[in-house]
């Protein structure tokens, strides 16, 4: 199936590539790619799930999510059954296997923190940290421990958080904090804060942000986020991690 990644991928970025449709029985090592909200796809062996993969269900007191499912599909349900510790999935786009992979979260609250299995498999044979996981196989299905008692205050607080995010099609923040440091600070240190690099550039709104401005290629990605981090490492000997995932 050919898959235009410019069309499909936050940042309207991407190229047109034959993907194969993904189960348990047939997978052989392509690079599962959940909504390319968090991926900038131009090249590579890239499978998608079956639409099977696209679940909520609650058995024997435990929450199974397929990983195709979007996010917004589970914060809506937990939602509808006063379930806690989802609600930064309010407007975190992207899908369960892309999330769980990334270890997506804000603030504290990380989608590890309730789970409980992936593929069956139990989470202590995975590790965890700050937007990362060791996690190497496709995410068909992930359980996760039921909690009650939604929070909606905490959607409100999540909701600002965003509302001082950039608009412009992105990939949300390119690059993880350093510990104890702020990404977004230190481009802007820099002078790169607003500055293009042909169709892209880090957002005069949150500098973090790279974003298309409307002509992006991936190359003008590649030639940005290849420019802050030598300049913020010349600067201040600081290795800025790539918190997207670039497929060249
Ligand atoms: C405007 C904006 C705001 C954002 N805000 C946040 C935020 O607040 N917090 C945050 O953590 N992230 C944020 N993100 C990033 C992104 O939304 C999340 O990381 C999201 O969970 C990624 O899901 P995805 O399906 O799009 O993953 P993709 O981009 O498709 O993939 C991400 C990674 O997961 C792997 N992957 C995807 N699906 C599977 C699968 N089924 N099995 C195995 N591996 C898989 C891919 O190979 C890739 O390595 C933001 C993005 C945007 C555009």
């Amino acid at each position: 199936m050919i898959l235009d990644f410019s069309k499909l991928s936050t940042i309207k970025i991407g190229s047109k590539l034959d993907v194969k449709i993904i189960n348990e029985d047939n997978y052989n090592n392509e690079i599962i790619i959940g909504r390319a909200t968090n991926s900038l796809v131009c090249t590579g062996n890239i499978g998608i799930l079956d639409d099977k993969y696209d679940f909520i269900k609650i058995e024997d007191g435990i929450l199974k999510v397929g990983g195709k499912t979007k996010n917004s599909k589970l914060y809506n349900f937990t939602k509808k059954h006063n379930i806690a510790g989802f609600e930064f999935l309010s407007k975190l786009p992207g899908s369960i296997g892309g999330s769980v992979k990334m270890n997506a979260g804000m603030k504290q609250y990380e989608i590890s923190n309730n789970l409980l299995a992936i593929n069956q498999i139990p989470k202590d044979k995975f590790e965890f940290e700050y937007r990362y996981s060791n996690i190497n196989i496709p995410i068909f299905e992930v359980w996760f421990e039921i909690k009650e008692g939604f929070n909606k205050n905490l959607v409100l607080e999540f909701s600002k958080m965003r509302n001082n995010q950039p608009k412009l099609p992105s990939l949300g923040s390119a690059f993880k904090n350093p510990n104890g440091d702020y990404a977004g600070r230190l481009i802007e240190a820099i002078g790169l804060k607003g500055i293009r690099f042909n169709g892209v550039g880090f957002s005069e709104i949150h500098s973090n942000f790279l974003v298309n401005y409307g002509n992006g290629k991936c190359e003008d990605v590649i030639n940005a986020i290849n420019t802050a981090k030598k300049r913020v490492f010349e600067e201040f000997g600081i290795n800025l991690q790539e918190e997207i995932k670039i497929l060249i």
